[in-house]
């Protein structure tokens, strides 16, 4: 009961020491505007972004120029598609596609982008939460100037075959956006190789602070400014950058980069390990996502004849953090969309759990949430009304 274990690092990270006191010298040491270059002050604090900037853009392979900070992963998703739609505004290009298992923060941005006269299709997914590219294929119009599609899913953790896509794309010269908040620093990301033209980061969720995104732009990409303002980011993004934030952005990138490998290949052990204890030992269970194409650190299962927000309130008095489908969508009564779309039934859907590790969770943890949940799902279908239908029909 003492124990406790965060066990949501879908939903964000812990920030780390390092990056804190990293941060913490920006907020009144070298606090100067990065606007004021004409004394000392000020260009400490420029130099500190431009420093992030360029750990950013090697990240992902790409130039610093390309790279432009924003306020959050919904900010950048709204600027890369928003900014190519309204760039492309009554020139006959009016035509988006995406999935039906994005993030709100680009599916709520392509219906509002529907009162400017902009369609969006929204492409299917398998049982897998993988889409078809020949589906992909047979959507393309001479009117589509946008596919934005996750690199990975935040909910199920499917992974999309991005490289693949970025190929078609570029073959019929369409611009392709990548929300890769749940990606970056968990898969490899190379811009140039899966020929990315606009990828959306986010630093919470890779142990930096929160309310700090990033947008890489390529290089000659057609795209309107979101905010509007003065002429920092190089003209592109207005408004005094948070430098402590991007501070803390580029220390996250630089620890996560550190042991890369090594930490992913010990996560996925750990993620194999939770997902073999779960099917072992508890009875009706489905999971979601791909077996194999799925990141490192997600464990989502749906547990039969039980609902989902039971299972995390048992979880929570037992000291385990856990979520129920993506936390933008909890409160809601609805399951969530992303399940749905993988064919899932309402009442299996609202059965589902999400487990996302991270580099501190231990072999010991892996067991104890095993146990934990497993007491807790046989706790609930004790008194479910709908297993004990099932196990009538049966005998
Ligand atoms: C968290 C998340 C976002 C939003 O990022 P914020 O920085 O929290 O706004 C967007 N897309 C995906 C896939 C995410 O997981």
């Amino acid at each position: 009961m003492s124990r406790k274990l965060y066990l949501d690092n879908a939903a964000t990270t812990r920030v780390g020491k390092e990056v804190i006191d990293e941060m913490s010298k920006y907020f009144d040491e070298f606090y100067g505007n990065p606007s004021s270059q004409l004394y000392e002050l000020g260009r400490r604090s420029k130099e500190a972004i431009e420093r992030a900037r360029r750990t950013v853009a090697d990240f992902i392979n790409a130039n610093e120029k390309e790279i432009y900070f924003t306020a959050s992963g919904t900010e950048s998703d709204n600027w890369a598609i928003k900014g190519v739609a309204f760039a492309n505004l009554n020139k006959g290009k009016n035509h988006i596609i995406t999935t039906k298992i994005e993030h709100q923060a680009v599916i709520h941005t392509c219906e509002y982008l529907e009162k400017f006269g902009i369609e969006t299709t929204y492409l299917d997914v398998d049982k897998y939460g993988l889409i078809d590219l020949e589906q992909l294929k047979e959507a393309i119009k001479a009117e589509t100037m946008l596919i934005s599609i996750m690199f990975a899913n935040n909910e199920i953790g499917t992974i999309q075959p991005i490289e693949e896509i970025g190929k078609i794309a570029r073959d019929n010269k369409i611009l392709f956006h990548v929300d890769g908040v749940q990606a970056l620093g968990s898969v490899k990301i190379d811009v140039e190789k899966q020929n990315i033209d606009l990828l959306s980061m986010s630093a919470h969720k890779i142990g930096g602070p929160k309310g700090i995104g990033g947008l890489y732009i390529r290089r000659g990409t057609r795209i309107d400014n979101l905010v509007h303002g003065g002429a920092q980011e190089r003209g592109k993004r207005a408004g005094t950058e948070g430098v402590q934030n991007i501070v803390g952005f580029g220390k996250a990138v630089e620890i996560v980069k550190e042991n890369f490998d090594s930490n992913i290949e010990r996560i996925t052990t750990l993620r194999d390990r939770l997902i073999e204890g779960i099917k072992n030992n508890i009875p009706d269970v489905v999971l979601n996502g791909h077996p194999t194409k799925r990141l490192a650190n997600n464990v989502n299962f749906s547990y039969k004849y039980i609902e989902g927000e039971s299972i995390l309130l048992l979880l929570d008095m037992e000291g385990i953090s856990a979520s129920s489908g993506s936390a933008c969508t909890s409160g809601s009564l609805d399951p969530s969309h992303v399940l749905l779309a993988t064919g899932m039934d309402h009442g299996t859907a609202h059965g589902s759990i999400r487990f996302t590790i991270s580099e501190e969770t231990t072999e010991e943890d892996i067991d104890y949430t095993v146990e934990t949940i497993k007491r807790i799902v046989d706790k609930l279908r004790a008194m479910s009304p709908i297993k004990n239908d099932e196990d009538l029909k049966k005998s």
